[in-house]
């Protein structure tokens, strides 16, 4: 016989531990320890829960590196004691947040799902205790004694995503997120089903490794019809810049004038890593195919082939922290690490 998961659910804020008070209308953060008194289906599950929360549990706008590394530090410090882990965060910024913590670590072989909600726990229409309940019984499951999910995920509205795959779609739909270049890993529907072949294989026994240090001078730089070099410069003069996400157009295409040309080329001597990503959401970025990407290979910008920029985001601040050689750095960040690229 299988023992019960034990399954530690991490609230860190957002929407879905929301009541409304009725009063005001506005919506008020709830006390997290009550959640099963919300949600008294969650005594039926067949695992055991256990909780934990932020003291001031934030809307995800405010979410940063320092977080990412306080809900690193909860897993890690509970990693051995639990089958699974839950974290829930407000939606605005969860393919950020699950993307970096992808990274952060490495050999993980339990589940850490990622789940939220569009409406708030207390909504009579809410969204959430689907997204939770199935999220919890998705880290829960195990096969042969091993859980079965054994890297990070997002779940939501049906679908279960590789989290660094992830992008966020809609600020109104139940159905918010996407991954555009990579096929979920399950769907709930009458049964849980999961699409094995693109499951990363649970390793037992690798021991895992936690990477804590996070760069914080790194910019998201979104190309647009008309940008001049006055912009592009103040970008790229920001003091002790370290890194830039250049989101191109198409297959990874940047205009050819001089002076653009120039101010990535005396950029990337003064060792700071620039990557190509694509605007588009869906596609890869296709070094070479155009004269107006050509280049840019040629001068040394790294190719984010099909990453979204939210995992482009957390990769480049994950591998910066970690003082990759720039010898190395190009041909590092152009291999899959958790599965974010392919
Ligand atoms: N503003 C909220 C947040 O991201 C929205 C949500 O939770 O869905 O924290």
């Amino acid at each position: 016989m299988t023992k019960k998961s034990k399954i530690l659910l991490i609230y860190t804020g957002g929407t879905i531990g929301m009541v409304k008070d009725y009063e005001s209308n506005a919506l008020k953060v709830f006390n997290f320890e009550q959640i099963k008194e919300k949600i008294p289906e969650l005594n039926l599950l067949d695992c055991i829960i256990y909780t934990v929360s932020f003291e001031n549990p934030i809307d995800s706008s405010n979410m940063n590196p320092k977080y990412w590394v306080k809900i690193v530090n909860i897993i890690e410090k509970n990693y051995n004691k639990m089958d699974g882990f839950v974290v829930l965060t407000g939606t605005d910024t969860m393919s950020y947040t699950s993307s970096a913590i992808s990274f952060m670590f490495e050999n993980l072989n339990k589940p850490g799902i990622f789940t939220g909600s569009q409406l708030p726990i207390g909504d009579l229409r809410t969204d959430a205790k689907e997204n939770l309940i199935t999220a919890i019984q998705i880290a829960a499951i195990q096969e042969n004694n091993l859980p079965k999910i054994g890297e990070v995920c997002l779940y939501f509205e049906y679908k279960l995503y590789r989290a660094n795959r992830t992008t966020k779609i809609s600020s109104e739909q139940f159905d918010a997120f996407n991954s555009p270049n990579f096929p979920p890993l399950g769907e709930s529907g009458v049964h849980l089903n999961f699409n094995k072949s693109v499951l990363k294989k649970v390793v037992p026994n690798k021991k895992l490794i936690v990477r804590k240090k996070i760069e914080a001078n790194v910019v998201i730089l979104k190309l647009f019809p008309g940008i001049n070099e006055q912009v592009v410069q103040s970008i790229l003069e920001i003091p002790d810049l370290k890194g830039v996400i250049l989101e191109t157009y198409g297959a990874g295409n940047a205009p050819t004038s001089k002076w653009f040309i120039n101010l990535l080329k005396k950029n990337i001597q003064k060792n700071i890593f620039i990557i190509n990503v694509t605007q588009c959401v869906y596609g890869s970025v296709l070094s070479g195919l155009y004269e107006t990407s050509n280049y840019l290979k040629k001068i040394g910008v790294i190719d984010g082939k099909d990453i979204t920029t939210e995992s482009a985001l957390a990769k480049l601040k994950y591998l910066i922290g970690e003082n990759i050689p720039v010898k190395e750095f190009k041909n590092t960040f152009e291999t899959p690490l958790r599965g974010e690229m392919s």
